[in-house]
């Protein structure tokens, strides 16, 4: 499966992330990603034409990863609109961390996606849907030794499958990982991931992530978004022998 990280690469640029992510946040994500077999992964960034989301790049992906903090309205709003189709034609889309507020997932859940922070807090993230694909191989409760907290109220819709959900030291619990579903697409929001902590470094965290790309790959790639008309009955279609065209 071909996954696409897109960060921003604003302060992954300046020397106090690049002492935690020498290869960048999106070079790191790729590079555990890649380690999988059946996983080929590739890092753009908002700097690169089109913001690194050209036709051909969005072509060659089953699902886009993506990482944005201080520049979220730096993307431009046509950009948006063509990730946002895509999702909707059946490209998985997993939102890391800060990305809560980034136009694309507030584009697709319709809420501000609004949360409550704090930076260094000890984490305890727990497993809330063992059953669930992308929990496999996690245990009951990880923990993170420093980690931004999150907490609620995070407006967001309500989600199809609470996965995770962390426990902050100062008191507040937040829904970790949640996914969604938006046309034929499916959408993973995972909370760990601050640019000055370690979490994509944190082996159950790279088995989430893994998991979640191989959950939210595309399944069903459609080819287009209209209402068509549809002049002839179903049992017309059968019996003259035509295929039952999907969308
Ligand atoms: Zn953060």
């Amino acid at each position: 499966m071909k996954v696409t990280v897109w960060t921003e690469n604003v302060q992954e640029k300046q020397d106090y992330v690049k002492k935690v992510y020498p290869d960048g946040i999106g070079g790191e994500i790729a590079k555990f990603l890649s380690e999988e077999d059946d996983i080929e992964a590739k890092w753009v960034t908002l700097d690169m034409p089109e913001c690194g989301l050209d036709d051909e790049t969005l072509d060659n992906t089953d699902v886009l990863f993506w990482w944005g903090h201080c520049a979220h309205d730096k993307v431009p709003d046509e950009v948006v609109k063509k990730v946002q189709e895509r999702v909707l034609l059946g490209m998985g889309l997993v939102v890391l961390h800060s990305g809560h507020h980034s136009k694309i997932f507030r584009a697709l859940m319709g809420t501000t996606c609004s949360l409550r922070w704090r930076d260094h807090e000890f984490e305890r993230v727990w497993n809330m849907a063992p059953y669930h694909p992308i929990a496999k191989g996690i245990p009951a409760m990880f923990e993170l030794e420093d980690e931004e907290m999150y907490g609620e109220f995070f407006d967001i819709p309500k989600p199809d499958d609470v996965v995770f959900g962390g426990w902050f030291d100062g008191g507040e619990i937040f829904r970790s990982g949640v996914t969604f579903t938006r046309g034929a697409g499916k959408i993973f929001y995972f909370q760990p991931g601050h640019e000055t902590n370690t979490a994509y470094y944190n082996p159950y965290v790279r088995q989430i992530l893994k998991n979640a790309a191989r959950w939210a790959a595309c399944v069903t790639p459609r080819t287009r978004l209209d209402c068509p008309h549809d002049s002839r009955t179903t049992n017309a279609i059968r019996e003259s022998g035509e295929e039952i065209q999907g969308f």
